[in-house]
């Protein structure tokens, strides 16, 4: 296989392809020292490896598969402090998020498991004299799955747990941003007992994205990460409707208040959806659309909780809210982002601040972008809250579907009545009503429209793109009857 295509994320960090003796090297965001350093992989023996182990595991009974899956979240059990710390080294988030994630590859057992028997399992439609139509799913084959660093266990596994239960095998390449955690957590699945040619970790970057994405024995790329990226992949496979594309992306989420007495809960919404980790969260509320006459109650609130925010290194003490972005290159474009809105029309409410020029923290920044005339549709994937003011709800719609991605809306505030029109109404994947945009149901299906998805949603549907249905009639002896149309 040879990398083809155009990276669609700009980095400069992946190395070359296939037989390249160029390193990886992971650094942790808060202090800037090395956490990781190995060679990319050889991406086609990574496949070919992948291919002939395929078939003796698709052929195991299910309950063993589910039973070393289950074993594989025993074994991050036993070693969720040190994959919780490998976490927070390698992204900068702090413990208590790190742990949560953890707790989120545990948990996706189980909950994979149940939708595998709900979504996929053998279904008999019963016709005594037909016969028997019956429902089953077979595995695609291998699998490539390519994950994001924001979350770089959990959003992995919530397409490798499902993959693995439906009998395919898994060549995993995590963000190049996030390797060690990606390492960890395919080791945890070869010590439960699923082989390191089924579930197989592979280092690389974009390059080695790329060949996996235009290798002949894939069949199939359950992708996670930006809509650039999903599209290129998307493009590549265009010609290649046999091979099954999953694509979870980004989305420019809006946040709208409206009329509520409880504006301190507004305000801790606001911010719990803009803020949490560094923003750096596809679910991200990036717009909040506030009523006029709430405006300056709202926006003091928000903005006097963001000022209250400690953001810090994943350990320090007492416990930051956040950590760094992920590199000085995120920094970088997220400083630009803000100093071009601010030069377009946009109003600093709270400033972004770099308190040390060689590291990615950044503070939690608001800016008021009422007055700019054409705001770029754009993923800002870090601190940075835009405000707009509308006067009545047909406009705070029109402005939440003023995007092309499509992936969260929330609704805080306003009657059922409000919330019904906003539900019909709003294009998101995800419609919520007083309840933050983050932190998606992992028990519900999870994905978005437009640029935030190919309608392939993660999460509880993840059963439905590991497995492709085969319909039987069936009948013990032949027994048919050709009853018109006889000479
Ligand atoms: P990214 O697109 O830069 O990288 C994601 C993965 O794709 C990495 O493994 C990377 O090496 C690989 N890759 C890069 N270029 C490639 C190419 N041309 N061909 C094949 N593979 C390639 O994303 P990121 O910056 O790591 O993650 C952040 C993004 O992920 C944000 O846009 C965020 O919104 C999105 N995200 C989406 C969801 C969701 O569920 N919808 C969840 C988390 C993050």
């Amino acid at each position: 296989a040879v990398a083809t295509g155009t990276s669609g994320t700009g980095s400069d960090r992946g190395p070359a392809g296939k037989g390249s003796t160029a390193e990886i090297i992971s650094h942790e965001p808060a202090t800037g020292s090395e956490i990781w350093r190995g060679k990319v992989s050889d991406i086609d023996e990574a496949v070919k490896r992948a291919r002939r182990a395929w078939p003796a595991w698709a052929a195991q009974p299910l309950s063993t598969r589910m039973e070393l899956l289950r074993r594989f979240a025993n074994e991050v059990r036993k070693d969720a402090e040190k994959l919780a710390t490998t976490i927070a080294r390698e992204t900068g988030k702090p413990m208590w998020e790190a742990r949560a994630e953890v707790d989120n590859v545990i948990a996706k057992v189980e909950i994979s498991i149940r939708a595998f028997a709900e979504r996929t399992a053998q279904r008999k439609l019963d016709s005594a004299m037909q016969g028997t139509l019956a429902v089953r799913h077979k595995p695609h084959g291998v699998l490539a799955v390519l994950g994001p660093f924001n979350m770089p266990a959990h959003l992995p596994n919530t397409h490798i747990v499902p993959a693995l239960i439906a009998g395919n095998a898994v060549v995993f390449k995590p963000s190049e941003k996030a390797p060690a955690t990606g390492e960890m957590l395919a080791r945890c699945f070869n010590r439960a007992g699923i082989s390191a040619a089924v579930m197989q970790f592979v280092a690389g970057g974009p390059a080695e994205g790329q060949a996996l994405v235009a290798h002949e024995d894939i069949d199939g790329v359950l992708f996670t990460g930006s809509a650039n990226t999903g599209i290129t992949i998307n493009r590549r496979l265009a010609t290649r409707p046999d091979k099954v594309c999953a694509l979870e992306m980004g989305g420019n989420n809006p946040l709208v208040v409206w009329d509520t007495p409880k504006i301190t809960d507004a305000a801790a919404l606001v911010v719990q959806s803009a803020f949490t980790s560094t923003g750096q969260r596809c679910t991200a509320a990036r717009r909040l659309i506030v009523k006029s006459s709430l405006y300056d109650a709202v926006v003091h609130e928000v903005k006097a909780l963001a000022d209250r925010l400690i953001f810090g290194a994943p350990f320090d003490e007492p416990a930051p809210f956040m950590g760094p972005v992920i590199d000085n290159a995120a920094a970088d474009g997220l400083t630009e982002s803000f100093v071009y809105l601010l030069s377009h029309g946009g109003k600093a409410i709270k400033h972004l601040v770099r308190p040390d020029d060689a590291l990615p923290f950044l503070s939690p920044a608001i800016i008021d972008t009422t007055a700019m005339k054409d705001r770029p549709d754009v993923e800002l994937f870090g601190p940075i809250l835009q405000v707009i003011r509308v006067d009545d709800l047909d406009e705070a719609i029109a402005e939440a579907n003023n995007t092309r991605f499509g992936l969260v809306a929330s609704l805080v505030g306003g009657s059922p009545q409000d919330y019904n029109r906003f539900w019909a109404n709003v294009r998101a994947g995800i419609v919520n009503w007083n309840r933050p945009t983050v932190g998606p149901a992992h028990s519900a299906p999870m994905g978005g429209i437009g640029l935030s998805g190919n309608h392939r949603p993660t999460g509880y549907y993840a059963a439905d793109y590991c497995a492709y249905p085969v319909t039987s009639g069936e009948m013990e002896q032949p027994r048919a009857v050709i009853g018109v149309g006889l000479r």
